[in-house]
């Protein structure tokens, strides 16, 4: 199924309890009168029973922010692909910069958990994205390439699939590429899912990293940007949505 644009994701992090997670999804479940694009949370786990309830017949997608490669087994603290789904869950964040380089997670784990994710039928956001080093040394290219190819199962399809670009030194930082980096960027990432995936080039493109209010627009009007991955502003219900409706989304 193809997902309406703009897509707008929310990844609430470690960041909070029963109380403000319903209160932040009831708020987006009344302004989610008639949806447009595709919007989407993804709280804590401990949140998303909850939240899905909440935000029940909104349109609203909930998601975890991670998953474990088995169904099931004996790995403690660690939640496993089909909990999610029967939790309410519909999505799964894998492969976000703070499991790589803050967990150690590798491309192989992340492939493996994206493995998993779409056997329990969960729609994969895949992150990828370069250090500040990297960015610096003109060595991007070769790590989104890496990452992509070290991630993506052979023979996967396009379907149940979006991938977020988010550079690492733009995550939390309030800094970000410039627009015309970003739009370069995901015309590389198009190109690589449209020679790596048969139909790959139908893969959503989302950008990630110091989203704000006043710069969604600009970045989202940019060539094969089809919607954003927001960390810290989707906190607040109204900077969400605004970073929504500047993506032409109602
Ligand atoms: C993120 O963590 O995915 C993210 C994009 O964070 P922020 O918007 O806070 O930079």
């Amino acid at each position: 199924m193809r997902l309406a644009r703009p897509v707008v994701f929310g990844n609430w992090k470690m960041n909070g309890l029963r109380a403000e997670g319903l209160a932040l999804a009831g708020t987006l479940a009344e302004r989610a009168v008639r949806l447009t694009g595709t919007l989407g949370v993804f709280p804590p786990f401990t949140l998303i029973h909850a939240v899905a309830q909440r935000v029940k017949g909104s349109g609203i997608l909930v998601g975890g922010q991670d998953c474990h490669e088995k169904a099931s087994g004996a790995y403690t603290g660690c939640v496993a692909a089909p909990m999610l789904a029967d939790a309410g869950a519909t999505a799964v964040i894998l492969g976000h910069s703070e499991r790589r380089h803050g967990l150690g997670e590798t491309d192989a784990l992340v492939r493996a958990k994206l493995v998993a994710a779409r056997a329990a039928g969960l729609l994969v956001v895949l992150c990828i994205g370069e250090t500040e080093a990297e960015y610096l040394t003109g060595a991007r290219s070769a790590r989104l390439r890496a990452q992509l190819d070290g991630s993506l199962p052979e023979g996967i399809g396009p379907e149940g699939l979006v991938v977020a670009y988010e550079p690492v030194w733009a995550i939390g930082t309030g800094r970000t590429p410039t627009a015309e980096e970003i739009r370069a960027t995901h015309g590389e990432i198009r190109e690589l899912l449209a020679r790596r995936i048969v139909g790959g080039e139908e893969v959503p493109l989302l950008y990630g990293g110091s989203v704000k209010p006043d710069n969604a627009a600009e970045i989202m009007a940019l060539a094969d940007v089809d919607g954003v991955l927001v960390g810290g502003a989707s906190l607040d219900a109204r900077s969400f949505w605004t970073i929504y409706q500047a993506g032409g989304g109602a």
